[in-house]
């Protein structure tokens, strides 16, 4: 006997299946890395340079990570965050569960395209400046799951990432060194130029 199994809520299904129908056509090519590594003194004077690295001291020390945890690569991040590693040094050992409070997303995971548009959603809500490393395979380019039909291909198809950190997983001094990079770029950016 065929059992058919009706979807509870056909419209929502729909609606959802819409929106990452949308997501997939429009997030064919990965997007290009910030410029942030890039020669930006031209653009300053002295005023600004004083006041970036005030602002840019501020930032790099107290990193404001969001949750965005979705498969293996998570639990070296939190090992990376526990005493051993201890990612308190650079202000970040407070993970924060609203977009609101943070200017950081660590990719720790596989990204499936049913969770892009809720992790886009995410990183449009969060105020600027703000950064994305990609760790671990997965988050670089979809890893070993790369040709699955339900796998994105990279969070760079959906965000703009500004740090790459290879690894399945990445160990925590992988990770570390990530970070030491990111807030490397963040000494650079200046307000003159949102970089
Ligand atoms: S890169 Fe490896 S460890 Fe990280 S989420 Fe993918 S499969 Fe898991």
């Amino acid at each position: 006997m065929e059992v058919r199994i009706e979807p509870c809520y056909p419209e929502i299904d729909a609606h959802e299946s819409r929106v990452i129908e949308d997501l997939k056509s429009s997030s064919t090519q990965p997007i290009a890395e910030p410029s942030g590594w890039l020669d930006e003194e031209i653009n300053r004077n002295i005023l600004v340079t004083t006041v970036d690295k005030l602002l840019n001291w501020g930032r790099k020390t107290s990193l404001w990570t969001e949750t965005s945890f979705t498969a293996c690569c998570t639990f070296e991040f939190i090992s990376t965050s526990s005493s051993r590693f201890d990612i308190a040094r650079f202000g970040m050992e407070v993970l924060r569960s609203s977009p609101r409070h943070s200017d950081l997303i660590v990719t720790a995971g596989t990204l499936t395209w049913k969770m892009a548009p809720q992790i886009k959603r995410v990183y449009d809500q969060m105020a600027e400046p703000k950064w994305v490393i990609a760790m671990g395979a997965c988050g670089i380019s979809g890893g070993i799951f790369a040709d699955s039909y339900s796998v994105v291909p990279g969070y760079n198809r959906i965000l703009p990432v500004d740090v790459y950190i290879p690894g399945c997983p990445p160990r925590p001094e992988a990770l570390l060194a990530g970070i030491e990079k990111l807030r490397k770029k963040i000494e650079q950016s200046s307000i003159s130029n949102k970089s």
